[in-house]
């Protein structure tokens, strides 16, 4: 029976204990392959076990796994390549730019004292973009090269649902095709929210996409949005020599997943490489009409007003499901108020045979999340079993220091009544950061104060995405602080100040 799915926190942690069970994939691939048999489209010499609609992370891996699993798939994909807004506009992207811009950043401001001299040092854009764009275009023909491991047919184009079984596919080079499946996947990701007033052109008004792509540095830019996209795309170009102010309705950045101490130490940090922050602020109005980009500001609440001029403005104020053009109303589909297509535990809509996976519907608009659920929605279909654990998946902040964490943060647990202890330890204190030069941060531990179960990592740090892994599993395995305390970590490395969080929650820490 379809069943609205309850908010993904609420369920149930983990499915592992089903994933015990053997494998029954003939038995469950037999009823898929009977039921194919039976009917009589025109098409049907076409008909697919699986029909994925988008080519990004959630659409790739299942079909990769589909192919895996012996099933007859085909993913179609719009955008002419595959990896969707992770690998093409997304994380790829974003880290690459990330990351060389953080070592130009270095070797301007961080060389002396490491007793390297350099001489003069020059930005090359163009070359910084073209790195980029290798790094992208290796990934993307990966995912096609796996496709043709895994006996996926890949087919360039717009889909769009005929019927319930049938999707219409606008091809890429001309003409259309239809294409038939058992069983259906969306995975039609997502778009940046647009800023009511602001024409994205990108060029002077930018989504991250445009902001992947500035041709030069701005002199001036201002960044609607403190959440995690915002501040990493403002890093990049407040690092390559950009003026950038930052404007947040909230009164913390990060978003509010972030634990609001780790969030001050961010913006501490940031403020001291240059960055600007107008929190409690809203922008009420833009106007692109000149030769920049002139905002209208108000505090939050209301009262004190003020306009922030730039030559660009990046609209970094969310991501939003993206459905548009797939026909859901020529089936019945619907989705909620915000866009999201609506699943029931397993992935599927109202329409049982079709599945709904990654950004377009519910849960954090995160690529590993997108590809968690692309597993265990094939597994689904062909075991009757998968495991996703909503509980315990991980965030990260790409910016310098990184912030990573999963699981609760403070405000959420005195939010919901949860009596709990607190232990940390910085990076001031941690013999590899110490060796390293770069000592900015913490790793945060928060447990049950009764029962010492780990209920959140939050850790600000060089390292802290790598890191977050270990306090990752931990959740998953459902964990102690003294459980991680008592586990050898290797010296000298960063990842003994996570050993001293942990110790300093259910004791003491030894070097601080
Ligand atoms: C700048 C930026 C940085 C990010 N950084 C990170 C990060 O560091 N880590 C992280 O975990 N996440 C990051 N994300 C988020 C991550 O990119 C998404 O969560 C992830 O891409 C979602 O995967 P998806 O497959 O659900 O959707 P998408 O990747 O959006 O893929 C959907 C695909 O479907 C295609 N499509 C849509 N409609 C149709 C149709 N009708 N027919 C055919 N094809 C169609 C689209 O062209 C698209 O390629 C970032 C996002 C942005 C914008």
């Amino acid at each position: 029976m379809f069943k609205a799915l309850a908010p993904r926190a609420a369920r149930p942690p983990t499915l592992r204990s089903l994933s015990a069970r053997p494998s029954k994939l003939f038995q469950t691939i037999s009823p898929l392959l009977a039921g194919r048999i039976s009917r009589g489209y025109a098409t049907e010499s076409e008909e697919k076990d699986l029909v994925i609609i988008g080519g990004g992370v959630a659409g790739y891996v299942a079909a990769i796994k589909a192919g895996q699993e012996g099933l007859k798939v085909a993913c179609i994909e719009k955008r002419g390549a595959l990896g969707g807004t992770c690998l093409n506009v997304g994380c790829i992207p974003s880290k690459s730019l990330l990351n060389n811009s953080h070592l130009y950043h270095q070797i301007l401001h961080d060389t002396k004292n490491r007793g390297i001299d350099v001489g003069e040092v020059k930005l090359n854009l163009a070359q910084m973009m073209k790195a980029k764009d290798t790094s992208v275009s290796g990934l993307t023909k990966g995912v096609e090269f796996l496709f043709k491991k895994n006996n996926v047919e890949y087919i360039k184009g717009t889909g769009a649902f005929a019927d319930e079984h049938t999707i219409k596919v606008n091809l890429v080079d001309g003409g259309e095709t239809h294409v038939r499946g058992k069983n259906i996947f969306i995975a039609t990701g997502s778009e940046s929210t647009p800023f009511p007033g602001l024409e994205v052109d990108e060029k002077k008004v930018i989504t991250s996409t445009g902001a992947l792509a500035l041709k030069e540095v701005p002199k001036k830019m201002a960044v609607i949005g403190g959440g995690i996209i915002g501040l990493e795309m403002a890093s990049v170009w407040s690092r390559l020599g950009a003026e950038v102010t930052v404007v947040e309705f909230l009164g913390q950045i990060g978003g509010p997943g972030m634990d609001a101490e780790v969030a001050k130490q961010a913006q501490k940090l940031l403020t001291k490489q240059g960055l600007k922050f107008k929190l409690n602020t809203k922008v009420t109005a833009g106007d692109a009409g000149g030769e920049g980009v002139k905002l209208s500001l108000e505090a939050a609440k209301g009262g004190k007003e003020e306009t922030l001029d730039s030559d660009i403005v990046l609209v970094a104020i969310g991501r939003r499901a993206y459905t548009s053009g797939l026909g859901l109303e020529a089936i019945g589909l619907e989705t909620d108020d915000r866009g999201r297509l609506v699943i029931d535990q397993e992935y599927r809509t109202k329409l049982p045979h079709i599945r709904v996976i990654g950004d377009c519907t519910f849960g954090p608009m995160l690529a590993h999340k997108a590809e968690e659920e692309a597993y265990a929605a094939v597994e689904f279909l062909t075991k009757n079993y998968g495991h996703v654990n909503y509980n315990a998946i991980p965030s990260v902040m790409y910016t310098h220091p990184e912030v990573a964490w999963v699981g609760q943060n403070e405000q959420e647990l005195k939010k919901e009544g949860i009596n709990y202890k607190v232990g940390s330890f910085p990076f001031s204190a941690n013999s590899r950061a110490k060796t390293n030069l770069d000592t900015d941060g913490m790793v945060k531990f928060l447990a049950d104060a009764e029962t010492d179960r780990i209920l959140g990592v939050h850790i600000i740090g060089a390292n802290a995405g790598e890191m977050i892994a270990e306090g990752t599993l931990a959740l998953e395995y459902g964990a102690s602080t003294e459980d991680v305390a008592r586990t050898c970590h290797a010296h000298p490395t960063l990842a003994e100040a996570f050993k001293e969080a942990a110790m300093s929650t259910y004791s003491k820490a030894i070097h601080y």
